[in-house]
């Protein structure tokens, strides 16, 4: 079931909310989200809202660079994107909502390194 919760960085500069059901998270194992061990959700453009911090968004894109990749410049923290098989939605750091402990959730593996298009 959706429920509405708020994000932000470690920092605090990046602030969101978004609208997400938690039993659908995952985590993958293409070499970027093997390095970044993140628990995930995707949820569709219209569940999520930039709050503050627009101006200290990082962006990293790398492969296909159809992806983008966002992360706080302050505190280095990543976020949320917007995927390349999916770019009208975005994927959040679940670890970043207040109040989720990610790690007691059940993340389906998402077989991220079978689906990259170039390098793995
Ligand atoms: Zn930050």
């Amino acid at each position: 079931m959706e429920q509405d919760y708020q994000g932000s960085c470690h920092c605090g500069a990046v602030q969101f909310a978004v609208k997400a059901d938690l039993n659908n998270s995952i985590t993958c194992n293409c070499s970027l989200c093997s390095k970044k061990n993140a628990v995930m959700v995707r949820i569709p453009g219209e569940n999520f809202t930039l709050i503050a911090g627009q101006d200290m968004l990082g962006l990293y894109q790398w492969n296909t660079n159809i992806a983008k990749h966002y992360f706080c410049t302050t505190c280095g923290i990543y976020t949320f994107h917007r995927p390349r098989s999916a770019p009208e939605k975005y994927g959040i750091n679940v670890a970043c909502l207040d109040g989720i402990d990610a790690r007691a959730l059940h993340p389906q593996l998402l077989d991220g390194a079978s689906l990259s298009r170039e390098a793995k």
